[in-house]
């Protein structure tokens, strides 16, 4: 008890708010910000976390509608993975695995992931982030490709609105365009297709017909580049911070037929997906699909510390494997500390059996609690989602699918009342999103729909639409 006292007396503010942000202001710059509009405003001050609650500097008490970055699975304060750092860090900080050379932490978590993962998955390559993560499928798959004769097998397909990180390759293979517009320099042989978004894009069709289509341009954008040029296509199972956009259940079986039909290998973006927010480990269990590559960071050490990886599929690393040097690293692969917490935070996945808790009874709590309480609500479109993550799309009209013209500023709009509701809920243009800690309860799931009702309440009433 006295240890807890001293824990959290340690962790009080040294400093007022006010003092805080003008630090700030003086000398961070903040990422995808606008910095002179923020340091007008001053960002929220963070400083403490537990469970699926945060504290800021002036003592509020914040519900995590979105485990921090889609990250923080197993929720804030966990115990064993401080510990589990702590070890390390007096054991071993740092050693490389370059130099034919390799450590216990490192072995423990890749044996761990290969049982974690679906039985082809036995090897994987560490970095530390999901950028890197997507670099590094870009230099497996070429690499690959290479060792079968195929050099010439160079062209990436990804999608439109998609999300794959801020590297230079992370955020080419991404869809995003108000980031390429200030990308004068894109990473070479990458091109985009539309995304599976029903709602938005879907027309008159129906969502299955629609899926087949938006999933048979990847085959007309094979042939227009010629297979033998086509190196891999990469996918979100389901589109984060593009608006947590499910796509319909045609979709990925007919993405999958097609690159095996062409020879083309299939990349699945499980940052967000992978560790269990879907109710299955992996997402692409999910949707009932097998990739040959799948790209993991956040949920992976659940946020505490930063580290990425990719599983690679037995075809695909038996050949990286026998065929001599492949020449791509970082000083920080596999990084004792973070595989350490990856090793414990994974063991509490696993032996408190949060996945099955998400599938079987929180995930389809949140989700029908959801899809209840906005059923009929006049400026909610749909609910999309499954497990522990949903997307919320906002319209001037739901029945015919109308979208508002200024969508930007209405969920902007919205995103603030949830800060004022304390509740954090992101905004990715008109659709809301939820994605909170596996950890959290039935009661906390009421709050936090509570919380998102009465901010998407205000919402339509600030437009004059209630
Ligand atoms: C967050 C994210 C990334 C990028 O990960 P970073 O750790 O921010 O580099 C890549 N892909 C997806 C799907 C993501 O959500």
């Amino acid at each position: 008890m006295n240890d807890r006292t001293d824990t959290l007396s340690c962790m009080q503010p040294q400093r007022s708010t006010a003092e805080y942000r003008a630090l700030d202001a003086a000398h961070h710059i903040h990422p995808f910000s606008d910095m002179d509009a923020l340091n007008r405003a001053g960002s929220r001050v963070i400083v403490r976390g537990e469970g699926v609650y945060l504290w800021d500097s002036d003592g509020n008490r914040i519900i995590d509608g979105m485990a921090g970055l889609w990250c923080v699975n197993v929720g804030y304060g966990r115990r064993e993975l401080a510990d589990a750092a702590y070890r390390q860090m007096q054991q071993l900080p740092f050693y490389n695995t370059f130099f034919k050379t390799t450590h216990p932490s490192v072995i423990e978590l890749s044996a761990l992931l290969a049982e974690l993962a679906p039985a082809p998955f036995n090897h994987f390559f560490y970095c530390n982030s999901g950028s890197e993560g997507n670099d590094t499928v870009l230099r497996i798959a070429h690499r690959f490709w290479a060792t079968q004769g195929k050099p010439q097998k160079k062209y990436v397909i990804s999608r439109r609105n998609g999300y794959h990180g801020s590297t230079i390759a992370g955020g080419t293979l991404g869809g995003m365009d108000y980031m390429h517009e200030q990308m004068p320099s894109k990473v070479g042989h990458i091109v985009h297709i539309d995304q599976p978004y029903w709602f938005g894009e879907g027309g008159d069709m129906t969502p299955a017909a629609f899926g087949l289509a938006r999933a048979r341009q990847l085959e007309a954008k094979i042939l227009e580049l010629g297979a033998e040029n086509v190196a891999a296509f990469i996918g979100e199972p389901f589109q984060g911070a593009g608006g947590v956009i499910f796509p319909p259940s045609t979709y990925w079986p007919e993405i999958q037929r097609i690159c095996r039909k062409h020879d083309i290998l299939l990349a699945a973006d499980e940052v967000i997906g992978g560790f269990g927010r879907t109710g299955e480990w992996f997402a692409h269990q999910h949707f009932g699909f097998e990739p040959d590559l799948i790209t993991l960071a956040k949920g992976l050490t659940s946020g505490y510390v930063p580290m990425g990886a990719v599983g690679l599929h037995d075809r695909v690393a038996q050949p990286i494997i026998e065929n001599g040097e492949f020449n791509h690293g970082l000083t920080y692969s596999g990084h004792p500390v973070a595989a350490a917490v990856a090793v414990a935070n994974l063991a509490i996945l696993r032996d408190e059996r949060i996945i099955e808790r998400v599938k079987n009874d929180t995930g389809p709590y949140f989700q029908n609690l959801l899809r209840e309480t906005f059923a009929n609500h006049p400026i909610v479109g749909e609910v999309s989602g499954t497990g522990l993550v949903a997307g919320i799309q906002l319209a001037q009209d739901p029945r015919t699918r109308k979208r508002f013209e200024n969508g930007d500023e209405v969920g902007t709009i919205c995103r603030d009342h949830c800060f004022n509701g304390n509740l954090v809920m992101r905004a990715s243009g008109d659709r809301m999103l939820l994605s909170p800690p596996l950890v959290i309860t039935r009661a906390e799931i009421d709050e936090i729909v509570g919380k998102a009702k009465a901010a998407i309440d205000a919402t339509a009433l600030q437009l004059d639409l209630a």
